[in-house]
């Protein structure tokens, strides 16, 4: 017989299979050798009280056999042969994922990709982090896997009813990722085993008859009646097939302005802006762990996360892609500019835990600020690129204030909320250095106030938040889409181009790893069923 139980134990308990074989006997009446096996089927953390325990839901066998259920193996059959055939532009997590799902459904992908491979691309990330060289392909943003290869590899989403989050988890599994992801409520796999999975995906995809072509950068696009004939990239190489998959995540702005020059239609999208803020993972632990400071949290325990949200004023401010144990890395993607994220490796092991804290922009606000900048700026000629000229403006402000070579401009956090420059700055995880600044003058000023009365809300809610030992680093401003690709609700087409497929992040219909891949997935779908 199996039986799903769920179990509350100890963190120590919840270690030992035989403290959890002893429970589920336990709960089902029955002698613990009876219990032949279990599987875990859910594994969460509950901090709410003094002590923190672990909820487990297993699969429990009772006097039969323990046979567990095996992560399921996806076949990808031989499409070298294929006739039908897909470009995908762009090799993130969508581009990646809709590339498998067109092998499984017989199409041959052709993904085009304007940066290097993972292994190539690790060298220009050293070379930005050690010497602030920045490589406009080749970055946290651009190359092989996307944005998602280099990041904390979070794999939770909101989106579960837009696609199968099972199956994306059981892919990661199959091309490496560790089985626990399949189960854990907040699964992550870390920056250190994320290049090793999107090799593994890559190698598939090419032993199956796919193409993987990198250093390919799609500059323009032919359209005859009203479809796209070919590709051309800035090799002046030109990729032909009928579907097109345009998959280049938010930080392509050339090929935003390359589709509003052909007057393919886009829109503005309201976004989120703000700065990353920085804690001791210590005293994040001790908060959420509700233990004191100087004692360092349970070992069996991870590294303790949160997750805060505030209406200031009307205005939704919320904490974003936190990274516990993390470290705060440079997202730029053009000279110039400063943008900054987090990523954590899989032990998440660093002494620091970054987070972004970010308030809603809408369309007045980005209007007005654009107002108030300066001559040289060049203002929007459409509202389509509103926001974009707005994320912009902010991420050369940042640039300029850092005072080059892609140092951050930081500030204590109290000292932020009480509008004094900080004499000193606390120790943190930023490789490229940080400049000591008022905030308030790079940031748009709605975006101040209510990052400022946000930092005193969350002081309130999480005790000890609020400190002087919180830095703040600016400017998160890559938190989703600032433009959206709008495609048809059931055929996901665009209302203008048949063939092509505006899809995930970069067109504004995903946020995060899992939701790009599933809308990758979607994507290819929506392709193979067309006749
Ligand atoms: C540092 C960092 C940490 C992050 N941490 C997490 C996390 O922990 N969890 C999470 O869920 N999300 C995280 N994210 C966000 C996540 O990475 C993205 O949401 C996700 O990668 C979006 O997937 P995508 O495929 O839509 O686009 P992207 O991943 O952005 O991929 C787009 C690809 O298109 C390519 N491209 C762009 N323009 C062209 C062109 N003209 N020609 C050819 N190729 C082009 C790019 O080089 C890129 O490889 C993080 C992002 C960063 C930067």
């Amino acid at each position: 017989m199996q039986q799903q139980v769920l179990l509350q134990l100890s963190p120590k308990d919840a270690a030992q299979s035989a403290a959890i074989i002893s429970e589920i006997a336990n709960q089902l009446g029955v002698g613990p050798e009876k219990i032949t096996g279990f599987q875990f089927i859910k594994k969460s953390i509950d901090a709410r009280k003094r002590n923190v325990l672990i909820n487990l839901k297993v699969n429990a066998f009772i006097d039969e056999p323990f046979h567990p259920t095996l992560p399921t193996e996806f076949r990808f059959p031989d499409v070298h042969a294929s006739t039908k055939k897909t470009v995908i532009i762009g090799a993130g997590p969508a581009g990646l994922f809709a590339a498998l799902e067109l092998i499984q459904q017989g199409i041959k992908p052709i993904i085009i990709e304007r940066g290097k491979d993972v292994r190539e691309r690790r060298r220009d990330l050293a070379a930005l982090n050690k010497e602030g060289i920045l490589n406009e392909e080749s970055n946290y943003c651009f190359g092989e896997g996307g944005a998602g290869t280099y990041s904390d590899g979070k794999l939770y989403t909101r989106s579960t009813k837009r696609g199968n989050v099972e199956k994306i988890l059981q892919l990661l599994v199959q091309f490496g990722a560790t089985p626990e992801i399949l189960y854990t409520a907040h699964p992550h796999i870390g920056t250190n085993k994320l290049p090793g999975i999107i090799q593994s995906i890559r190698e598939l995809i090419r032993m199956a008859g796919g193409e993987v072509h990198f250093n390919e950068k799609m500059t323009d696009l032919k359209i005859e009646d009203n479809r796209i004939k070919h590709i051309t990239c800035a090799s002046g190489n030109t990729f032909e097939a009928t579907h097109y998959i345009l998959a280049t995540g938010h930080s392509a702005k050339d090929i935003y302005l390359l589709l509003d020059r052909k007057n393919i239609l886009i829109e503005a999208k309201p976004f989120a802006l703000g700065v990353r803020i920085e804690h001791p993972q210590s005293l994040i632990d001790a908060i959420q762990y509700h233990c004191p400071l100087e004692q360092h949290r349970d070992n069996l325990l991870p590294p303790a996360a949160y997750q805060l949200v505030e209406q200031v004023n009307s205005r939704g401010v919320f904490s974003f892609c936190m990274c516990p144990g993390g470290i705060i890395a440079t997202a730029s993607t053009s000279q110039n500019e400063l943008v900054v994220n987090g990523w954590s490796p899989s032990k998440r092991n660093n002494p620091f835990a970054n987070s972004g804290i970010v308030a809603q922009v809408n369309m007045e606000d980005a209007q007005d600020y654009l107002k108030t900048i300066t001559p040289s700026h060049t203002t929007p000629t459409k509202n389509t690129l509103l926001f974009h000229h707005f994320q912009e403006s902010v991420e050369q402000k940042a640039y300029e204030a850092g005072g080059g070579k892609f140092v951050a401009p930081a500030q204590r956090m109290t000292d932020f909320v009480n509008g004094k420059v900080s004499t000193t700055l606390p120790n943190n995880s930023y490789l490229r250095g940080v400049n000591s600044v008022n905030m308030k003058d790079i940031l748009p000023a709605f975006i101040s106030t209510s990052l400022q009365q946000a930092f005193k809300a969350f002081g309130k809610k999480m005790k000890s938040y609020y400190t002087e030992e919180a830095i703040i680093i600016a400017p998160e401003s890559r938190t989703s889409s600032a433009v959206r690709i709008p495609r048809d609700a059931e055929t996901l087409q665009h209302p203008q181009i048949n063939n092509l497929y505006p899809c995930a992040e970069g067109a504004g219909y995903a946020g995060g790893i899992v939701s790009a891949a599933m809308d990758g997935e979607r994507v290819a779908a929506a392709i193979a069923s067309k006749p």
